[in-house]
């Protein structure tokens, strides 16, 4: 029997107008954003493919909560319907809300972090590095070998290798270990996803030594899926019950509910240690808001509740990792360098193979970025030396592992024939890939620096 289109589970009930660019425009609007896409007006992007955090289209459903949030400063029935879900989901006893993932990381890591401290990671997120670098600590990154190939096949390329963790540990002393963070998917490794058995054999020597195992869950419904695909005794479990199972194997976890909860703005942290959520509490109070609201409003904490929950149904998430995937092959097919297997929530491509001329100091990735606003005025992001290229004592740039430039596809908001307008953009940008060149850096801060630096194209 022949398999019928995999359709976008829902119908549209509210539209948001595109306005649409020629190539002329896009060149001048990218002179005038210093050739950083995330200077760019987004009334300028036709498709953005920026991120997928906090661009969620919300259900009807999703709207009315809006409509029911309890907006009282305590003990909201908000918060309370949000923690419950949470509760529930993660097993935790303690959660905390936050404005957004990266406020629940920089209390649980200014808390856990500090001098002299190490985590250990798949690979840390960009904020999670910066919130621990921040604290003194360091932040090592140990995804499996297979990780930095990227036409290699595996089913869990997001994967941490285990056998470096045990000798981390043992090198730095446990006590020096702030904690072990699980990425689910990995976001920065390709957005691929992590098996249970690997998360089972961290759990593992984390007891064994005593060390704080922590998940950070953006996206942990599009990890579930590919665990129910690929994973031996998996297929007969729901996305929820999968899920489920890998926070059990948790200490703690922080999300950025802009992904997986399918809202515009929320996080959280969940705890099962008193002491430590207590001290996180405290933190909260001070810098983020009241316990029963963190930084955000009941409306918010309503939107939340019913996206934990919206997006673990089978329709939804076959249609969000199959749509991915549909760009992904697309590409694949027509010879563009993109990370293999295809990941949940982005298409990720090499940049070093697609531009082999162009050297990392000279950015290829952020070259990419440019080509594809100004051939489709689409939005990407590069994710490779720009954003954690560092410099060694002379100043010369010691590159990232990996030059690559990522097309996240935000949940629910585009179309097959949205997708049809990318592919044929990157037809174009085969076709001109040799003359391709460049960029430098003119300017640019300590921290983050891929949000506001500022480029020249090189000649
Ligand atoms: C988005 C993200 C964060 C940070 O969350 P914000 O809501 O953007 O602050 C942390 N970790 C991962 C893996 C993410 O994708």
């Amino acid at each position: 029997m022949k398999h019928k289109t995999i359709i976008e589970p829902f119908r549209i009930k509210s539209i948001e107008p595109i306005r649409l660019s020629t190539e002329e425009e896009r060149i001048r609007h990218l002179e005038e954003a210093k050739y950083n896409t995330f200077l760019l007006h987004s009334d300028d992007v036709i498709i953005d493919f920026l991120t997928d955090s906090g661009t969620s289209a919300m259900s009807a459903e999703q709207w009315a909560g809006v409509m029911r949030g309890d907006e009282s400063y305590a003990g909201s029935k908000s918060w309370l319907k949000m923690e419950r879900v949470i509760r529930d989901l993660t097993g935790m006893e303690h959660i905390l809300p936050t404005h957004q993932g990266r406020a629940a990381e920089r209390i649980i890591y200014s808390y856990l972090g500090g001098k002299g401290k190490t985590f250990i990671s798949n690979t840390h997120f960009d904020t999670t590095r910066a919130n621990i670098e921040y604290s003194g600590a360091e932040a090592i990154d140990i995804p499996i070998r297979e990780a930095y190939d990227s036409a290699l096949i595996h089913p869990f390329k997001g994967n941490m290798d285990t056998e470096k963790l045990e000798q981390i540990i043992t090198e730095k002393g446990a006590e020096n270990i702030g904690a072990v963070i699980l990425t689910v998917t990995n976001n920065s490794g390709g957005g691929q996803p992590v098996s249970m058995a690997n998360a089972k054999a961290i759990r593992k020597i984390c007891k064994r030594h005593n060390v704080l195992f922590l998940l950070d869950c953006c996206r942990i419904a599009e990890n579930a899926y590919f665990i129910k695909h690929r994973e031996e005794g998996y297929g007969d479990k729901s996305y929820r019950e999968i899920a489920r199972e890998m926070f059990g194997l948790s200490d703690g976890a922080a999300m950025s509910a802009k992904k997986d909860a399918l809202v515009n703005m929320g996080g959280f942290l969940a705890l099962h240690d008193e002491k430590i959520a207590q001290e996180c509490t405290n933190m909260l109070i001070i810098t983020e808001g009241f316990a029963t609201y963190g930084g955000l409003s009941g409306r918010d904490m309503e939107a939340i509740a019913i996206g934990l929950e919206e997006v673990f149904e089978p329709h939804y998430l076959e249609y969000r990792i199959r749509s991915t995937t549909y760009l992904g092959e697309k590409l694949h097919e027509m010879g563009i360098p993109v990370m293999l297997p295809i990941g949940g929530h982005a298409v990720y491509i090499d940049a070093k193979r697609l531009y082999p001329h162009i050297p990392p100091h000279q950015y290829p990735g952020h070259a990419l970025v440019c080509e594809l606003y100004i051939k489709g005025g689409i939005r990407s992001v590069e994710i490779g030396s720009v954003m954690f290229g560092k410099y060694d004592e002379e100043g010369q740039l010691i590159p990232a592992a990996m030059e690559l430039v990522r097309l996240a596809i935000p949940r629910r908001v585009y179309t097959q024939s949205h997708m049809e307008y990318v592919i044929e953009t990157f037809e174009e940008i085969l076709r001109t890939r040799e003359e391709m060149r460049g960029y430098e850096i003119v300017e640019e801060p300590p921290f983050l620096r891929h949000f506001t630096a500022k480029f020249k194209p090189l000649k």
